[in-house]
């Protein structure tokens, strides 16, 4: 037996926070206002952190203790990112766009002591408090306390005040890194929120991860667009991958459609951006009827769902490689992403770059079939993605000890939800979520794979599929789209189109055509929503079912 002679060393995020404040004095966060930039340095950040940790350890908050936020990519919410977790308190970022009953079981459930929400946001936060009897103080950010109305067993801050003449070091506890440190709770798509809570270790590594060439390759030469919310995800891990690489990072704050996102680009040049799809095809309408060079993007990271061949080569155009990824709040996210292998270039990379990629050495992935069989990678088979890893979540948050629910995990594998093909080389290409597949006449459609093919039809600005019970074939599917214009609201026109494309009984018949498909808090397509609107009859539905 023979022991290492390394030494130990704990990841943790106050060594990420110290590190980039002494390291990288020139990278700073951009926070975007209603006049334009509004830059922090990272040393800035650090003080901001740890002036936070030394007012909230007067509030009496300590290890362990959950800190949540309501607020918008900025500043502020990086040097909350910084010195909560660091002081050993849990940050924990709250969705801003969740119903009121979801907020206040999530507040709840996370038995939050402190809130620090953005003013601007804080008259959606005011009706949540007379239901969170546990939560003690919040904390105004970037603008007035009168944005908020409180009941009376809140305290409420001004984060200036609050921080005020607090100093700008803090003795970081020497915390295991196996500690909390942030949690999330996901979507919520199906059944209650869940909770997911991120270590300091998970983090650290999951930022190498990040900066790595193999993941986001971000480093201290670039400037990273993060539109992805910091309120989901940990906007991808970014804000502490840019500690670790010492990069700027472009922060939106509340101004998060495609105008604004093109002049912030123009102002600031990022070198890089990070968004869902539906966030990319806003930009790419808005593109196409005011040009603009965007070409200091020298890559765009896609993912949180799948994402269409057909904005990727409309990216190609703009001169800009869109990177799909895939990940999940369980994944921290990165768990994909699409990276050719050595020596294809061209047209011969696109089929690796439209698949969801491949996954990091640290992520270790089989799919399982339906009688619980490991399916082989032969790129054919499908079945359900199960992953397991470091940063990959064991079990599900609960206050009186958490949860290994055999639906959501089996042997201690993270199961996804998601059916997936994987080639011999490891390309995995999610086909569709479980519960989103369309059975008809005893064959599967894949709804994504569908969707696909119609939004590659330059009349369709965006479109879902879901599938819909019918009478001879059990289920077909439904497509809701937005189209460019009236005239293109052409059930036989848009047929037509897909004729050739996908195979001739896939063709939906049942077609409804809107202003916008209802999205999820993260910018998904909501099919939950589309599959309630569909049986409550909200749509008009055009075509005819076959005989
Ligand atoms: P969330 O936890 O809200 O981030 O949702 C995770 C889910 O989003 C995954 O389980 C997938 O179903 C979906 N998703 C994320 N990224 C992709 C992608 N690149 N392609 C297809 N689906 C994706």
């Amino acid at each position: 037996m023979i022991e290492t002679t390394m030494q130990h060393g704990d990841l943790l995020i106050s060594g990420l926070v110290e590190y980039s404040r002494k390291v990288f004095p020139e990278a700073k966060i951009v926070t975007w206002t209603e006049n334009g930039a509004r830059d922090t340095s990272f040393a800035d950040i650090g003080n901001q952190g740890a002036q936070i940790a030394n007012a909230l350890a007067k509030l009496g908050i300590g290890v362990g203790d959950r800190v949540a936020t309501f607020m918008w990519n900025n500043a502020e919410h990086q040097a909350l990112y910084a010195g909560v977790p660091s002081m050993g308190a849990v940050l924990h970022t709250l969705n801003l766009r969740l119903s009121p009953e979801q907020a206040i079981f999530i507040i709840n459930h996370a038995d939050d002591k402190v809130i620090f929400v953005d003013a601007s946001v804080a008259p959606l936060l005011s009706p949540y408090l007379q239901g969170t009897p546990n939560l003690q103080h919040v904390v105004v950010v970037n603008g007035p306390v009168e944005a908020l109305t409180a009941p009376d067993h809140i305290t409420v801050h001004a984060y200036a005040d609050l921080i005020a003449g607090e100093p700008t070091t803090y003795d970081w506890p020497a915390l295991d890194e196996n500690a909390a440190a942030v949690m999330c709770y996901t979507s919520g798509t199906t059944g209650d929120p869940k909770g997911v809570v991120y270590s300091h270790r998970s983090i650290y590594l999951h930022s190498l991860l990040v900066t790595s060439t193999t993941g986001m390759g971000l480093s201290n030469r670039d400037s990273m667009l993060a539109i992805v919310p910091m309120f989901h995800v940990m906007s991808w891990g970014l804000p502490y991958a840019a500690m670790f690489a010492g990069s700027t990072v472009v922060m939106p704050d509340r101004f998060l459609q495609p105008e604004p996102l093109l002049a912030m680009m123009a102002a600031t040049k990022p070198t890089l951006a990070a968004a869902v799809p539906t966030i990319w095809a806003g930009v790419s309408a808005m593109l196409d009827a005011n040009p603009q060079d965007i070409t200091h993007l020298r890559e765009v990271i896609v993912g949180g769902a799948a994402v269409p061949p057909s904005m990727i080569t409309k990216f190609d155009g703009y001169g800009v490689p869109i990177v799909h990824a895939w990940g999940m709040t369980e994944t921290s996210p990165l768990g994909t992403i699409a990276r050719p292998p050595a020596g294809i270039e061209g047209d011969d990379a696109f089929p690796y770059r439209v698949t969801q990629g491949r996954f990091p050495a640290p992520v270790a992935a089989r799919i399982i079939g339906d009688n619980g069989e490991e399916l082989p990678w032969d790129g054919i088979a499908q079945g359900e993605l199960e992953v397991a890893g470091p940063w990959i979540t064991g079990s599900y948050f609960q206050p009186d000890g958490n949860v290994t629910d055999p639906a959501k995990f089996n042997n201690g594998w993270l199961r996804t939800g998601d059916v997936a093909t994987v080639t011999p080389n490891g390309f995995m290409t999610i086909v569709d979520r479980a519960k989103d597949m369309i059975k008809t006449g005893g064959e599967w459609i894949s709804s994504v794979e569908l969707e696909n093919v119609i939004a590659s039809n330059p009349t369709i600005v965006e479109a879902t599929v879901i599938g819909v019970p019918d009478a001879k074939w059990d289920e077909r599917p439904f497509v809701l789209a937005v189209v460019r214009s009236e005239d293109d609201a052409d059930v036989d026109a848009q047929r037509a189109y897909l004729e050739g494309l996908v195979p001739r009984w896939q063709i939906p018949e049942r077609w409804s055509f809107v202003t916008e498909v209802p999205k999820t808090s993260v910018g998904k397509f909501d099919k939950k929503r589309v599959r309630q609107h569909y049986a409550e009859g909200d749509y008009q539905i055009l075509g005819q079912p076959q005989e």
